[in-house]
């Protein structure tokens, strides 16, 4: 039987203004990425841009940061890689509270393998961008996590995702922004029931080790509690240069390995399997 790493959540550039798609979203560049995935023994490689990056996602929300951000077209990345490369065809999008229709009409038609699911912003203020930071204006931490793991279950709930993305995110920051003082499973558990309820594959990610916090997305109780619920594991690095495809990934299959998942989700055209972990 086959088996395999996955690495879905993957950028082909770095967040940084300028970093135009003439520039990265180019058949020359998805070879890089191919190559040092093959190199990692990860067999299924997909992409997933932001969804601010197009032009599209003005007409779902007006944040700053995606007026700024927002510059590319959509219609033109989704042929791009189909047409020009042999990788899986993502998107990482964000669940806008209120907005769920706009995404919905941006979402829809348009051929994708899996929809990343995200939240990246409690109100306004970001949770992993210093620019906007969330907690220059939070009220209280256990406000800010409170909000967050309930938005995490309306995503999981909203049924217009495929996987759920960093699914602790708001601890981005560890030591360096307050953090509540009560068992943080309190939190999780608001999260937990739009999980289970909607079977959706939920993430875990090995960024959160190259982020202040230094740690996994999500954390172990976190992880437990999905596993109970019956939800699938999908497994990413949230690459944005070819050489952090796989990154730590021997700390994640420990993790994994020791809360008992032997399977990852593979992703076509929005049907999901399960593959017995290992790699190629
Ligand atoms: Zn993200
Ligand atoms: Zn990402």
């Amino acid at each position: 039987m086959r088996r395999v790493l996955t690495d879905y959540h993957v950028h082909l550039r770095p967040d940084e203004p300028g970093t135009t798609a003439e520039r990265y979203l180019t058949a020359d560049n998805a070879e890089r990425y191919r190559l040092v995935a093959a190199e990692r023994g990860i067999a299924e490689l997909g992409v997933s841009e932001h969804v601010y990056r197009f032009t599209q996602a003005l007409d779902v929300w007006r944040h700053p940061l995606w007026v700024d951000t927002a510059r590319d077209d959509l219609d033109a990345y989704c042929a791009f890689v189909r047409e020009q490369t042999d990788l899986k065809l993502g998107i990482e999008a964000d669940f806008v509270p209120g907005r769920e229709d706009r995404m919905g009409e941006l979402l829809a038609g348009r051929d994708w393998d899996y929809v990343i699911g995200s939240i990246h912003f409690v109100g306004d203020g970001a949770l992993d961008y210093d620019k906007y930071d969330v907690w220059t204006s939070a009220s209280s931490p256990d406000k800010v996590w409170r909000t967050y793991f309930e938005l995490l279950g309306e995503l999981a709930l909203s049924g217009q995702f495929d996987v759920l993305a960093h699914p602790d995110l708001v601890k981005h920051w560890g030591d360096e922004r307050p953090r509540p003082e009560r068992d943080p499973r309190y939190f999780y558990e608001m999260a937990m029931e739009g999980i289970a309820g909607s079977g959706i594959a939920v993430e875990v990610s090995t960024a959160g080790l190259r982020k202040p916090v230094g740690r996994i997305y999500p954390d172990r109780a976190f992880l437990e509690m999905v596993i109970d619920a019956g939800n699938p594991i999908a497994l990413s690095s949230d690459a944005h240069v070819p050489d952090q495809l796989g990154y730590a990934y021997d700390r994640a299959l420990e993790l994994l390995d020791d809360v008992g998942v032997r399977e990852l989700c593979v992703f076509e055209r929005r049907e999901r399997r399960l593959e017995p972990i290992g790699a190629t």
